[in-house]
Formats: structure tokens, C-alpha cells, sequence
């Protein structure tokens, strides 16, 4: 049977995620020769490859074929200031293998995807790499894994380290004869790699079949036949254990571990094998759905709707970009019949029409046109630079739907920076770009700055700004200014206030006067009002959102808080919505200097690792950034802090850290949420 499955890898940065995925489409046989990430080595050549993967092989979703499945993978960044990436691609993955670098352990950042990933619901298997690396311990890694992503893992193989390299023993059995015994140089080098066919010896055998109790057990626990099969007599077969995991899979009771070493090829025919062996097709897929009701209003409440192959058309938006000479990509994936090029696109619920002038498959910067885009397929729509053009999150179809799938919430930009061109003309082009350039990246805003009026551009973090603005350079050949990033403070709410505004029409015929109360609330409301006309309600509510700060800006930026209408008069026969939209936000910005605000700023959690030779350096570093340490781990020669630190003082910390460092020091950044500013 022909099959469909949609995989996303996820791992922490130089986990080796490019080369799983390189090797994976090679043995697919889509791509020649793997190992285009080795020609660059350097720190700075892997920054911009980093930079590179942020803006355009993040969007590759290359398909190959492996045994009966067509299996799609769609890449993800793994930079945290990229989380919305990762977002919105879990929402059209049918599975994950989670890529984890055996030397290096569970890191921070795999914690921040896996997070989203359980949120997601997605079931998963895990790859451990880079076996010929530094050494390290197995059991430790499970139990780390256990600990720290809350999973119960099953490795599928027994992982041996001998005196001058690993063995691999299948737990399961395989179909393709004796386990594989990898020989290398000490210091890891391709040189020397050899690869033994090796039939079992006594004490692989032992170990076997206790790794084997522990996989029965894992399953059994919560599958009630496959334990009374493994109770009865005789030995489940191979494809009874497989029927079993796929369960578990699914029901993401277990997460079944391999193991090999990706930049040699080795341990990926395995993993290949078991993503479509384990992983469940796209056909499985279910799906968030928010019903519509008759007036066109979304309603709140959420049902999981079974995808449909032969059901309606629909297909979701999960990702926008431009391409070169105007044109522009909607990524899309089917989830329910099917569409043909030449269909004209309705969104729901709007019932707005879309023409893609194409449909094609993407691969890195190129696209191949295809007639049509299957039930659970990942495609990309194609449009000219005029055409109407979807954005994230649209639900489209042949028809109207009955239902929408859930928009994707981007997360509030807690940095910014100042940005201008040499001249007046750059600086429309420039704003423009970044316009764009925000339509595409939902977590980047551009702004003005109230006090000089020059564009600002807020995003997720230093990376995330400095790769944008590099980019509107390269494109427009342009040189931009830019001021100190600086991190946005917000405002906590501590004490209720009232406060009252007055706005008479200019030629005197008309007056409101607003009365506005904010008082503490754990998150931030507004409760809107209904006047004579809905227009009216429209401009006081946004005239509350301008106060309040709802985009992050303004004087006043609140975190928290509620925000209601105490008292509202009007006279007269010539009130317009400006007049309410401006009396309400002065209102509420009086309310708001005599209240109780204390200001708070965003804190993460930061995970370095850096030479023993550089820690003593690096801690006064860390405290003089106002950094909680929170432990450390040794790790060979180098050493791993955590702490909880103000991301405002963790801007230009990449740059000490590598001057710090000589270059050997890394770091990643987990978001911990705002916290009151000490006096
Ligand atoms: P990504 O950042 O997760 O996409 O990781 P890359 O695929 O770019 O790999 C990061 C670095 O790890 C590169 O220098 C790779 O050559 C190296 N790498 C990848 N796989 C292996 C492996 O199996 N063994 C060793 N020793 N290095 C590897």
C-alpha cells in the first residue's frame, strides 16, 4: 500500500540535524551526494549556515521514497529565537525524529522543542548521533533522556562501546542479516571507519535479551493484548512486537531510541526503516478544528476532526515567503480530498478567492511544478507579485468549510532595535522589506518609536533581528543603521485607578467623555462595550488596546491588568469613532500613571558550555550580568552552567562569549517569562 508520512527532525543546534536529513534524502535517492554542511567548518562559515537554514532551507520539504511510503521532511530551525518556525510546522507533521547528539546529552533547546512538540501531541522516535564522537554513556543519556523530556525511552538496539568503536545489536531482529560493528580512529576521523558485519556473541545475546524485557515491559504496561500475547505461550513474531510499538507510538507511551553516526551514513538505513515502520501515516492524522457558525463568527471551543481523503477539499496555510522577482510561496498541507492546479481557492471564512498560478514541490530554493496536491500532502502554492495572497493560518478549500483550523499565535517580540537608511529613498524600500518581510514572520514587528519617530524592529531575539536586517541588506544592496538592540520592558499591574477623558468635536457640536478603570488581574483583558453603533465599540476598544499596549509599544506597555469602561457619556449629533477612540486611550493612560506599575523584563534561562580553561572568566562574566547560576556539569574538558539571567544583559554575549572562549563556547537561550525589575 501507498503511504504518506510527514516528518519533522527536531534537535538542539549541531545535533547533526542537516546531515540526518541530507543523508536520509540521499538514501531516498533525491539527492546524489550528502555532506554539503562539511564544506564550511569554521565558527563564522557555520553562522552562516545557520543564517542561511533560518531564512531559506527551513522551508524545504523534500519528499523521497523509502520502501512503501513517500515520507516528507519539512525542516525546522533550531534556534530558540525561531520557536514560531518550529510552531507552525508541528502543526502539519505527522511524526518527529527527534535527533539528539550522544556526546552533548539533552540540551536545553531539545527540552524547548520537545515541549512544543508534546503540546502538539505528535508521536515521535529519537536518533542518537554522533557515536564516533566524544565517548559517553548510554544509560546515562536514557536516563537523562527519561528525566528531562518526561518520556519513557525504548532503545531499539543494544549500543556497545568496545576498545576502538561501537557495535549495534538489533533488540528486534532484522530482516537484512547480521548487526553492524563500526571500527574507527580514536580521534573520530573519517579515516579508518570501517563497518564489520558481526554475528552475536554470548554476551550480545544476553544483552539483547534483557534490553528486549525492557522494550515488553515499556509496552505491556499500558497495552493490555500485547501483554497477555507476551504472558501466553511463545515469542510475539517481529511484526507483533512492530504492531505493538506503533501503538505506543501513537499513543506516545514510549519513545523508541537508535543510535548512529550520521556524518559517515551509518544507523540511517535503520532509522529510515523505522520511521516507516513506527511513525503513523498521514492518513492517521487528526486535526484542531474551530466549527464556523452561520454568521461567520469562529466559535471558541476546539473538536479533533479525522482527516478525509475522500471528504471536502481543505487545505491549510502553514507558512509564507517570498521568492526571487516577486513571487511568493504559500506552504500549504492538505488535510482533507484533494486540489488541482488551476482551482481557484476559497478561505473560510471570508470567502476570499486565491488563484495559485502553480502548484510545485519545493527542494531548498527550487520548486518543481506538480498537478496536484494529495490528501495529507505538504506542497507549496505559487504567486505572481500582484496576485491575492493568503497569509499563515488561512483554512482554504474548493468551498466554504463548516469549520476553520486554528490560526497560529505568534509570541510577542520581547527585543527591538532601531533600523534606518542612508536616505529617504532606502528608507521606504527599507520599510517596505521589512513589511514584507513581517507578513511572512508573524514573531517580527515593525514600529515607530513614539519619542524620535524612527522605525524600530522588534523580534524574538538578537539572532532573529540581526539575520533580518542582513537580509534586507543583501536584497535591496543596501548598508542599514542600526542602533543597540535593546530588550522591551513591560509594566505590572499592582493597583486599581480610575481616570477620565474628555474630546470635544473640532467644531463644537459634538462631546465624549469616557471614565476608565484598570485594577490587577493575572493576565492582560480588555472588556469591550456595546454602544448605539458597533463602529463606536470598535474605536474605544482600540483606543484601550493603543493605552494598554497591546503590540508591545506605547508608553505604558502592561503585561497584565483589566481595562473596562466605568462611564460613558456622549452629546450631541456629530460623534465620529475618533473621538471615542482618543478619549478612550487618554482615559485609560491617566488611569495608568496613577496606578501602581512596576516594570518587568523578560529573564531566560541560559545553557553555556565552555572550556574548563575559560570558567573562571566566564562566571565573573555571568555575574556581572546579573545571572543566577543555577549549576554547572563537568563534561570532559569543558564544563556546562545554567542560569537565569535578564535577556537585556545577554545582548552582545554571543561575540565576549567567543572572544571569552577562543571561538569554543556555545550557548542557547530558553525563555523564562518577565519578571519584576529589582529596585
Ligand atoms: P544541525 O545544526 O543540527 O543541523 O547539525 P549539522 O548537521 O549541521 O551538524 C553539525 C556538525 O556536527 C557538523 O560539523 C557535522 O559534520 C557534525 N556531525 C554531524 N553528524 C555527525 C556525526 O555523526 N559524528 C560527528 N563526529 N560529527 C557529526
Amino acid at each position: 500500500m501507498h503511504r504518506r508520512r510527514n516528518i519533522g527532525i527536531l534537535a538542539h543546534i549541531d545535533a547533526g540535524k542537516t546531515t540526518v536529513t541530507e543523508h536520509l534524502l540521499h538514501l531516498g535517492g533525491l539527492i546524489r551526494r550528502p555532506g554539503s554542511v562539511d564544506s564550511g567548518t569554521t565558527v563564522t562559515d557555520w553562522m552562516v549556515e545557520e543564517q542561511q537554514r533560518g531564512i531559506t532551507i527551513t522551508s524545504a520539504a523534500s519528499t523521497f521514497k523509502w520502501r512503501d511510503s513517500d515520507v516528507t521532511l519539512v525542516d525546522t530551525p533550531g534556534h530558540v529565537d525561531f520557536t514560531i518556525e518550529v510552531e507552525r510546522t508541528l502543526r502539519v507533521l505527522d511524526g518527529v525524529v527527534l535527533v539528539i547528539s550522544g556526546p552533548d546529552g539533552v540540551q536545553a533547546q531539545t527540552e524547548t522543542v520537545w515541549m512544543q512538540k508534546v503540546g502538539a501531541g505528535l508521536p515521535a522516535i529519537c536518533f542518537v548521533n554522533k557515536l564516533d564522537g566524544a565517548d559517553f554513556e548510554v544509560d546515562a543519556l536514557l536516563k537523562q533522556i527519561a528525566d528531562r523530556l518526561h518520556v519513557v525511552p525504548v532503545p531499539l538496539q543494544v549500543a556497545r562501546r568496545n576498545d576502538d568503536g561501537w557495535s549495534l545489536i538489533d533488540i528486534l531482529g532484522t530482516a537484512s542479516g547480521p548487526d553492524p560493528r563500526w571500527v574507527w580512529d580514536a580521534d573520530g576521523t573519517s579515516h579508518g571507519i570501517s563497518k564489520i558485519e558481526e554475528s552475536r556473541d554470548e554476551l550480545g545475546e544476553v544483552l539483547r535479551l534483557e534490553a528486549m524485557d525492557r522494550l515488553v515491559d515499556a509496552i505491556a504496561s499500558s497495552d493490555d493484548a500485547y501483554a497477555e500475547l507476551v504472558l501466553g505461550n511463545g515469542e510475539p513474531t517481529r511484526e507483533q512486537h512492530l504492531a505493538a510499538l506503533r501503538k505506543a507510538v501513537a499513543e506516545r507511551q514510549v519513545l523508541p531510541v537508535l543510535f548512529g553516526a550520521a556524518r559517515h551514513g551509518l544507523g540511517l538505513t535503520a532509522l529510515a526503516n523505522t520511521i516507516v515502520e513506527l511513525l503513523p501515516p498521514a492518513a492517521e492524522r487528526k486535526v484542531e478544528v474551530f466549527p464556523v457558525a452561520a454568521s461567520g463568527i469562529t466559535e471558541a471551543h476546539a473538536t479533533s476532526l479525522s482527516t478525509l481523503a475522500d471528504g471536502p477539499s481543505c487545505v491549510y496555510v502553514f507558512k509564507t515567503e517570498p521568492r526571487r522577482g516577486g513571487l511568493r510561496l504559500a506552504f500549504v498541507r492538505v488535510f482533507g480530498g484533494l486540489i488541482r492546479a488551476g482551482d481557484v481557492l476559497v478561505r473560510t471564512p471570508d470567502q476570499a478567492n486565491f488563484t495559485p498560478r502553480q502548484l510545485v514541490r519545493v527542494i531548498g530554493r527550487d520548486f518543481d511544478e506538480v498537478p496536484s496536491f494529495e490528501h495529507g500532502e505538504i506542497g507549496a502554492l505559487l504567486f505572481g507579485p500582484e496576485d491575492p495572497f493568503p497569509r499563515t493560518g488561512d483554512t482554504l478549500g474548493l468551498q466554504i468549510q463548516p469549520f476553520t483550523i486554528e490560526r497560529i499565535h505568534p509570541p510577542e517580540p520581547v527585543i527591538e532595535v532601531a533600523v534606518e537608511a542612508q536616505d529617504s529613498d532606502g528608507h521606504t524600500l527599507m520599510l517596505k522589506a521589512f513589511a514584507d518581510m513581517c507578513e511572512d514572520d508573524p514573531s517580527l514587528r515593525l514600529g515607530t518609536d513614539r519619542d524620535t519617530g524612527r522605525a524600530l524592529l522588534a523580534g524574538m531575539g538578537e539572532l532573529h533581528l540581526e539575520i533580518a536586517i542582513e537580509r534586507v541588506q543583501r536584497e535591496l544592496g543596501l548598508e542599514l543603521l542600526t542602533g543597540h538592540p535593546q530588550v522591551r520592558r513591560r509594566f505590572i499591574l499592582w493597583a486599581a485607578a480610575e481616570g477620565e477623558a474628555i474630546v470635544n468635536h473640532p467644531a463644537g457640536r459634538a462631546r465624549a467623555r469616557i471614565r476608565i478603570g484598570v485594577r490587577p488581574h493575572p493576565t492582560l483583558e480588555i472588556e469591550s462595550i456595546e454602544l448605539d453603533r458597533p463602529d463606536w465599540g470598535g474605536a474605544v476598544l482600540s483606543g484601550l488596546e493603543a493605552a494598554v499596549g497591546i503590540d508591545g509599544t506605547g508608553p505604558h506597555p502592561l503585561l497584565n491588568g483589566h481595562v473596562r469602561v466605568v462611564e460613558i457619556e456622549l452629546h450631541g449629533t456629530d460623534i465620529v469613532p475618533i473621538m471615542l477612540r482618543d478619549a478612550a486611550e487618554w482615559a485609560a493612560l491617566r488611569a495608568l500613571t496613577l496606578a501602581d506599575l512596576k516594570p518587568a523584563e523578560p529573564w531566560v534561562r541560559l545553557e553555556v558550555i565552555a572550556p574548563d580553561a575559560a570558567i573562571g572568566r566566564l562566571v565573573g562574566d555571568l555575574a556581572r550580568r546579573r545571572a543566577r547560576v543555577k549549576g554547572s556539569e563537568s563534561r570532559g574538558a569543558a564544563q556546562i552552567l545554567t542560569a537565569e539571567v535578564p535577556l537585556s544583559e545577554l545582548i552582545g554575549f554571543a561575540t565576549d562569549l567567543r572572544s571569552m572562549t577562543g571561538g569554543r563556547g556555545q550557548f542557547s537561550l530558553v525563555p523564562l517569562g518577565h519578571r519584576a525589575v529589582d529596585a
